[in-house]
């Protein structure tokens, strides 16, 4: 999680920010030895990515010279653990000396900063930032942390410069991609894990579940590929003693879906897409998460071209709420194209972790206001300010706006599909959220 630190002289105002940036949320207070005031860390989530907040102490303003050195090296504590460095000053009391030798550290450290002139409470403060604007820091962005000004702005330019999402869980090691292996009794799932299972030389483990008597499977192929099969319990026990009754569940397979970063649906040549496939599909749809579309029993329609165009067709009709799911078809009978599904969900997975430059999702922006005008139901024109890409798996857009309540359904769906588009994301959803300009 990237880590965001606080960093000024005392009294400029950190905590009260601190506070407004974690919110409700619990600060956990870190003893330091010989520091009078103790670090402080909080979690937050802003639009949609999760952020550590550290704020630095500092001695109580009377203690003099002390305080000068302890600021410092406190700043310089935190400077070490920041990603991001929000260096506070206040418009009230104006620039002090202390205020540019806790800048010239920050500008030494070489890290991303904001310059945060804070208890900018009304227009009159607005006067005193010239003198901040020559310490030649950039963005300077004016707030009032006590009454909660200027706050967008601030997140806006956080989001923007908090580093790409951190290395997965272990350096060195592919990062395992969750898969739930979703779709009606009969279709093939245990024969399709069995083919999976059997395919190269895979190591398979079992690892015990979220839930109790769920087992999750993990595949590790040979060059490091690896993935994580949501309960797949009962699909292996199936699969071993050929037990034949099993009562559909909507409910376990959402549970599954709920952990799963990409979910493989099957159908089968012969039924093609159910109404219970569409519900779980539109789950699916809802959650933002990636899907393969897998039709096995492909076998079963061999030689019969014709009808095959047309149960896909008919799929890809069943499925046109997922316009970016691919279909695959196979057979784990035969084995048919099993060996594409793992590098097809490769595929999946890093668009569904891909992170677009800021200036391309604004190009794309861009097109979209160029196409035609959009209405709120009451006849208010939308206006579309600046957006960003705020989130990986799913890509999570956000775009700044006038009526960010008020935007219908149609619209929503219209720009998202358009940006899916624009940037290229083809195998996969994306989110879109809507927020009110800064
Ligand atoms: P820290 O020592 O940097 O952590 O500063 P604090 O958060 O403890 O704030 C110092 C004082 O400034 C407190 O009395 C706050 O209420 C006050 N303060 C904080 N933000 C603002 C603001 O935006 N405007 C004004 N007028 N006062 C503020
Ligand atoms: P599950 O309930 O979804 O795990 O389905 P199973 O893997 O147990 O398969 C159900 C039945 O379909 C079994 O009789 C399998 O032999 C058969 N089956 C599975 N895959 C294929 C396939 O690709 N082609 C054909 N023709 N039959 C299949």
């Amino acid at each position: 999680m990237p880590k965001v630190a606080l960093i000024g002289r005392p009294n400029v105002g950190k905590s009260t920010l601190f506070n407004t940036l974690i919110g409700e949320r619990k600060a956990v207070v870190e003893r330091t030895p010989g520091v009078t005031r103790d670090r402080v860390y909080g979690e937050a989530e802003i639009e949609g990515r999760r952020v550590t907040f550290i704020d630095t102490g500092g001695l109580e303003p009377e203690e003099g010279d002390l305080l000068k050195q302890e600021t410092l090296r406190q700043a310089e504590a935190a400077l070490k653990e920041a990603d991001l460095v929000l260096l506070v000053v206040e418009a009230k009391t104006g620039l002090t000396p202390l205020d540019e030798e806790v800048a010239e550290l920050v500008r030494a450290s070489g890290k991303p900063l904001i310059l945060v002139v804070n208890k900018v409470d009304g227009k009159r403060d607005l006067l005193n930032l010239s003198e901040f604007y020559a310490l030649g820091l950039e963005p300077l962005v004016p707030i009032s942390a006590k009454h909660r000004r200027g706050l967008e702005d601030l997140i806006q330019l956080i989001l923007e410069r908090l580093p790409e999402e951190g290395p997965p869980e272990e350096e060195g090691k592919a990062p395992v991609v969750k898969v739930a292996l979703l779709g009606r009794p009969n279709v093939g799932k245990s024969s399709l894990l069995n083919r999976l299972v059997g395919y190269e030389r895979m190591i398979v483990s079992d690892i015990p579940g979220t839930t109790r008597d769920s087992i999750d499977t993990l595949l590790e192929l040979p060059d490091g590929r690896r993935y994580l099969l949501i309960d797949t319990a009962g699909i292996r026990r199936r699969a071993r003693i050929k037990e034949r009754v099993e009562k559909f569940s909507v409910d376990k397979a959402f549970e599954a879906l709920e952990r799963a970063e990409v979910a493989l649906l099957v159908l089968t040549a012969e039924e093609g897409i159910t109404d219970q496939d569409q519900k779980i599909l539109s789950q699916i749809e809802k959650r933002h998460k990636a899907c393969l579309i897998l039709v096995n029993k492909w076998d079963l329609l061999d030689g019969k071209r014709e009808e095959g165009n047309i149960l896909l067709q008919q799929i890809r009709y069943g499925a046109r709420f997922v316009p970016w799911a691919p279909i695959l078809t196979v057979s784990a009978k035969t084995g048919r194209r099993v060996a594409e599904i793992l590098p097809l969900v490769d595929e999946i997975y890093a668009e569904y972790s891909r992170r677009v430059p800021t200036s391309q999702v604004n190009r794309a922006l861009e097109e979209i206001r160029k196409e035609r005008p959009l209405y709120t139901p009451s006849g208010k024109r939308l206006k579309f300010y600046y957006a960003t890409q705020a989130e990986i798996r799913p890509p999570t857009i956000v775009i700044f706006t006038n009526y960010p309540e008020e935007i219908p359904k149609s619209v929503e769906r219209f720009v998202r599909n358009r940006l899916r588009e624009y940037l290229g994301f083809t195998k996969t959803p994306i989110k879109v959220l809507f927020r009110p300009r800064r």
